[in-house]
């Protein structure tokens, strides 16, 4: 194993062991025992200073990789400025992103909705009006929180039972812990107390997108009610909410719109005169960790960015929240990609489709 594969499978076991931990604290996961030890070996080779006992690892894993004191490769695809671990929160946004584009193999959907996907990509004929319906249902504010009742009806709706036991994957049940949470005004989801303030999701992202003005406990009169899992939260419903944005903004400019066309091949495409534009929309806090997801991808799944008119579109509020986004993406971009990627921002996109309509 090289030394890029090395520090890769360190932080890999810490943050699943971090993650495992932060469901059940009674219990040191055998991950972050193991990535532990791979931590003071690497310590120990620089003579820095080692993290002797889990307190002073956790005291550790909550500042940036830049402060560890050990060198890091420079090809390891997670970005130096960001820690792994926030303290009354979990794993960071980061420390997600790593584990969904390195370890699972679901072409950036969570297990659950990969699971739907599979299932109305394999169907005959394919399901592609139903598939759009659940991704719709998935990324609709209005319903990340649901009540046991509404979620059944909304599930056995389609008729194919196995598809109902995969939509009910995607939510879990939280009757008995509704006094942790409140709700967010964004995103519908649960917000819970950060030590300081209400929080939702690791990175507070809805926070810095609107104010969360004294929000209110859930009220459910004794109802079963259920939440979207934390996974399918932050790669379904919160990269859907841009999703479904931009497609509001460019259907009230009048353009015709199509939302997972071919099921989920792209997530927008937009017919003007007659040409299609196909749109993804990538929704990466740190564009660090955007530029390494497509450089780990191999040339073929590459392929659907070549094709003309593809564009990939970075939602306005990271553009807002990261100066120069685009510009340092494309820094850590492989030249290569740089060459076949058009990454743009919303407005941008908006320009070159009334360009075209012109
Ligand atoms: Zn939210």
């Amino acid at each position: 194993m090289n030394n890029t594969d090395l520090v890769n499978n360190m932080l890999f076991q810490l943050i699943e062991g971090l993650g495992k931990w932060k469901r059940d604290l009674t219990i040191i996961p055998a991950e972050l025992k193991k990535g532990h030890l791979m931590l003071v070996k690497l310590c120990l080779e620089h003579q820095s200073p080692v993290p002797s006992d889990i307190p002073s690892l956790v005291r550790l894993l909550q500042r940036p990789l830049i402060e560890w004191a050990v060198p890091m490769p420079a090809a390891i695809p997670f970005p130096s400025d960001a820690p792994l671990y926030i303290r009354n929160i979990g794993i960071t946004s980061e420390a997600m992103d790593f584990l969904n584009d390195y370890h699972s193999p679901y072409e950036s959907h969570q297990r659950e909705v990969y699971q739907i996907l599979q299932y109305c990509r394999n169907a005959e004929p394919q399901l592609e009006d139903i598939y759009r319906k659940i991704r719709t249902f998935l990324s609709n504010s209005n319903f990340s929180i649901i009540t046991g009742a509404r979620l059944h009806q909304f599930a056995r709706s389609f008729h194919h039972p196995i598809l109902a036991e995969h939509i009910f994957a995607c939510f879990e049940d939280i009757s008995n812990r509704i006094s942790h949470f409140r709700r967010c005004s964004r995103c519908g989801w649960t917000l819970v107390w950060n030590g300081s303030k209400w929080q939702c999701g690791q990175e507070g992202l809805c926070g810095k997108i609107t104010a969360q003005e004294d929000p209110q406990p859930l009220e459910y009169g004794g109802e079963s009610v259920f939440r979207l899992k934390e996974g399918v939260h932050r790669y379904t419903l919160t990269p859907g909410l841009a999703e479904t944005g931009l497609e509001r903004r460019l259907t009230n400019k009048g353009y015709e719109v199509e939302m997972y066309p071919d099921v989920d091949r792209y997530d927008l495409a937009i017919r003007v005169k007659d040409r299609t534009y196909h749109i993804d929309v990538k929704d990466y806090k740190n564009p660090y960790s955007l530029a390494m997801y497509f450089n780990q991808l191999d040339s073929s799944s590459l392929d659907k960015y070549r094709e003309g008119h593809v564009y990939i579109v970075i939602p306005a509020y990271r553009n807002k929240l990261t100066r120069q986004y685009i510009k340092q993406m494309r820094i850590w971009l492989e030249p290569e990609w740089r060459k076949v990627l058009r990454i743009v921002n919303e407005s941008d996109m908006i320009r070159i489709l009334g360009g075209a309509a012109k």
